[in-house]
Order: structure tokens, then sequence, then C-alpha cells
């Protein structure tokens, strides 16, 4: 399986996901029994997390079936896939508070932490924010899906908790994933970055948007950089992907070369957006940028756009 640098948040080391075997109810509650099987927990889209020892990753968020058991049931259990030991992974998510579920737990050290500082900060191991990613998509489309978009009638989770059926005309409802293009324009040594208003102060990043439909990638590109900066763009060059659990986009990530220099600014989307040389941009991914402005973490895939053009991409 092709894998991508570690330090892209939700690329690392993807599990089986076994999906051939997702409609075998048999096979699926022999795995849920296996003593070796983990389990993710969520109280709605907050993973549970158990404080460890410390050292590199100072949280474990696998849990094993009598610790799940504790919490009740599920309002939803899907069926992940099956890790680099062979051993299976569920995630569940539980209609309870935090408080509810560490006095559940009762002797474990357990507390709710959203997953965009867990994998900010790598408090669990890589393979595990992947997968925690996985889960936070899945339990996130569920909750939001329990309704039929054709009839408005209650609909059934099936195939391991990765489609849910109208019990009254039969639609089938998939998950989704929304395509978002995320593009480092540049132009010879210099790159164009932006801020939106929400960003931590001195923050510039990428720019990016949904892709709409019956556009490609590199429609996308061209359309949101003229709209936002007013940059027409050539050359799309596609750089790498990112699955983004917020809550279920595929970021996917390329360069562009600007076919001009003047910017100007769609006011509803960035508060601003300007050329920034590499030794500039070296500066903002390093900390040590003369002003303080700063770039995104190595955990978002606009840091190695960044850093690609830093080494002379
Ligand atoms: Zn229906």
């Amino acid at each position: 399986m092709p894998t991508l640098p570690q330090t892209i948040g939700f690329t690392f080391d993807p599990l089986d996901r076994m999906s051939e075997k997702r409609d075998d109810a048999a096979f699926v509650a022999r795995l849920r029994d296996d003593a070796a099987t983990r389990f993710l927990l969520f109280v709605g889209n907050v993973p549970l997390v158990k404080r460890t020892a410390g050292g590199e990753a100072s949280f474990d968020a696998l849990f094993d079936a009598d610790e799940a058991a504790k919490l009740g049931v599920p309002r939803q259990t899907v069926l992940l896939g099956r890790d680099a030991d062979e051993r299976a992974l569920f995630a569940s998510t539980f209609d309870a508070t935090a408080e509810a579920a560490a006095s559940a737990l009762d002797g474990v050290p357990v507390e709710a932490v959203e997953l965009r500082p867990i994998a900010m900060q790598g408090l669990v191991a890589a393979p595990i924010v992947s997968a925690l990613g996985e889960a936070r998509s899945m339990l996130d489309w569920h909750t939001r899906h329990r309704f039929c978009a054709n009839c408005g009638h209650p609909t059934d989770d099936a195939g391991a908790g990765w489609r849910r059926i109208c019990g009254n005309c039969r639609a089938q409802h998939f998950p989704r994933v929304d395509p978002v293009v995320i593009m480092l324009v540049t132009d010879g040594d210099r790159c164009l970055l932006g801020r939106q208003p929400q960003f931590a102060p001195g923050m510039y990043s990428a720019l990016a948007g949904f892709i709409e439909p019956g556009e490609t990638i590199e429609h996308a590109v061209y359309r949101e950089v003229l709209e936002e900066a007013g940059i027409r763009c050539a050359d799309v060059r596609y750089f790498a992907s990112q699955p983004w659990p917020f809550p279920s986009s595929l970021m996917i990530g390329c360069f562009a070369r600007a076919g001009g220099t003047e910017i100007a600014i769609d006011q509803n989307e960035l508060e601003d957006a300007r050329w920034f040389t590499r030794a500039e941009a070296a500066a903002m991914l390093d900390g040590t940028h003369a002003d303080g402005l700063s770039a995104p973490k190595p955990f978002a895939i606009a840091h190695h756009l960044l850093k690609a053009f830093v080494q002379g991409e």
C-alpha cells in the first residue's frame, strides 16, 4: 500500500479495511468477540483517550472489549479494519458525556480530547491518529444521515457500518467524501499565501476550496485562485492528498504556476493574501520569521506543499 511521509496527519499506515468482508455478519461478529480486537471509543465526535506513563505519545486510544462494554450500548459501531499486527479495530460512539464515560470506566484514567489537538500535538501514535480520523468521519456521517435523503424515512445501518438502507424505499446511502483542492501558486521564487480571519494570528496558508460538481481538479484550482486572489494560474500539478476528518474532506494538494502577479482579494474569503519569497516561507515553517508570521504545522498538507517549494520544488 502506498504510504506518504508519516508527518502528514491522517495518512500514516492505513488499515486493511477488509471491505469484501463487511456483509459477512458472522465474520464481523467473530472479529468483534476476538480477544485481540480493540475499540476506538467516542462520546459524540470526541475520542476518549487514556493517559499513559509518558514517552513520545502520552495517550492511548485503544480500548478492549470489556472496557467498551462498560459504556453500555453504543449509538453506532463501525468496523474500521485490521492493523499491521492483524488486529481488528472497531469504532463506537455513545450518547454520553465525557464525565459519565469516565465514571463508567472507573479506575481507567480516561478523558475526552478533540481529534484536532490529538493530531496537531501527536498525542497518540501516528497510525492511531489515522484510524481516529477514519472513525470520526464515519461516526459523524451516521449521526447526520439517520433519515433517507430520498423519502425521509429512518434508515438502518448495514455492511458493518459502511452504508445505510432505507426501510421504506430501500435506497442505499454511502458515506460521503468531499474533495477539496489546496494549492500553492508560485511565481518563480515566490509563492502565494493567504489568511482567513479565523486563522491563528500571523498564520498564512495555501489557498483552498471545495471542488464543485462537474469540475476537474485543475478547473477547481483555477477557479478558486481566481475567485480568492484574482490570479489566473496554469500548469496545475498534483502533489499529494490527505484525508481531513472535519467532517469528511479529502485535501488534494497541488502546485500551480501564476499567470500574473496582481492580487485582488475576495474579502469574504480572505483577510489578506501576498507573495512570499522562498526565504520567507522557510522562516515561517521554522518559526523564525522576522515579523512573527507562521505557516501550518507538519500534520497539515499545506506545510508539506510549502516545504517542497522551499526545498526547490
Ligand atoms: Zn427512503
